[in-house]
């Protein structure tokens, strides 16, 4: 019998080491996305990794946030070297790595996130340069975030490259590794406000590093609300809640307080129900903050003190009987619904 690929198997031998039925057209080897992911010094010794190489595609059956699969091109292309891929290529003929949208799959799910390496930390500033301290003052005068939070979220700023005038809030995830960062302008007039890294935002927990899981945890908004009360707190970079974090709620069950900005009545009020289904047998730990006014916690925070976002906080509760019929008319994102008993 004629066996498609076996042309190049030994190249995939060279990056692997062992591999499952070799010789045949279906191949296996240790998944190296699940080694990563499970933090292991060594392969895991599964083979949960399939390769078909007469149709040259992989696929790993355990990986599913994201799932793990493609043309065996960017496998080698992901895990081997620069000789391994050209050959690969001389024997493949076709270069599937560098057709349409691929590159941009790539950055979005599988390539890591990095700090941009222009980044200087504000630990490491210069005092004697202009520019560095138009950032530093950006941050303690007009943001009015204390010294102290700027070297413990060790954030830092750009002043060249695609992120050049930009505050840089970096997160780390639980092996200490960077998963994500925030880059905010300080510039006035610049756009967008808001530049970040193109990533697949349900696979990443804002700070998830420096979370604690058994004491309460505070959801928010964004980076700078997190940094305006520090203490436990997750930015969901939205309103809304990510796969990964929906599932480390489930979980590890904390408590948890939602405090969403004070524009986003239904939003916190259909957090609160979301995570209460994943509470099940304890949702009492679930609460949540109706901001009073218009400002959001970092706007409270810089107008009224850190005293005040405190006090705010400490009003933590469960839905009134009339919050929750609001919100349960709200739950699948009914609309209509939702308008007509807000006009009520
Ligand atoms: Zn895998």
């Amino acid at each position: 019998m004629n066996v498609r690929g076996i042309e190049y198997q030994h190249i995939i031998r060279r990056i692997f080491g062992e591999v499952k039925n070799y010789g045949r057209e279906q191949i296996q080897v240790n998944c190296p996305k699940c080694q990563e992911r499970d933090g292991l010094p060594e392969p895991d010794g599964k083979f949960n990794l399939e390769i078909n190489t007469a149709i040259k595609k992989f696929h790993c059956w355990k990986c599913d946030e994201p799932r793990f699969y493609g043309n065996v091109s960017r496998l080698i292309r992901l895990y081997g070297s620069k000789y391994d891929y050209d050959e690969y290529i001389s024997y493949s003929g076709v270069d599937f790595f560098n057709s349409k949208n691929n590159d941009e799959d790539i950055e979005k799910y599988i390539a890591p996130v990095r700090l941009p390496n222009e980044m200087i930390l504000f630990s490491n500033m210069d005092i004697n340069n202009k520019r560095h301290i138009e950032a530093y003052q950006y941050l303690i005068n007009t943001r009015k975030i204390s010294r102290d939070i700027i070297f413990k979220f060790r954030i830092g700023f750009c002043v060249e490259g695609k992120y050049a005038n930009r505050i840089i809030i970096p997160s780390y995830n639980k092996f200490g590794d960077v998963n994500y960062f925030v880059g905010r302008t300080y510039l006035k007039g610049v756009k967008p406000t808001y530049l970040n890294p193109v990533v697949n935002k349900n696979l990443i927990i804002f700070n998830e590093g420096i979370i604690n899981w058994d004491s309460t945890v505070y959801l928010v908004e964004g980076a700078f609300d997190a940094l305006s009360f520090p203490i436990n707190t997750i930015p969901l970079l939205g309103k809304s809640l990510n796969k990964t974090l929906s599932r480390v709620l489930k979980e590890k069950k904390p408590n948890v307080i939602i405090v969403l900005d004070p524009d986003a009545f239904k939003e916190n009020l259909k957090l609160y129900h979301e995570i209460k289904l994943l509470y099940s047998d304890c949702p009492e730990k679930v609460r949540y903050v109706t901001l009073d006014g218009d400002n959001d916690l970092d706007e409270i925070r810089r107008l009224k003190g850190k005293r005040e976002v405190i006090n705010q906080i400490r009003k933590a509760k469960e839905p009134t009987d009339i919050d929750l019929i609001r919100a349960s008319t709200i739950i699948g994102n009914n609309k209509k619904k939702w308008d007509w008993i807000n006009i009520l």
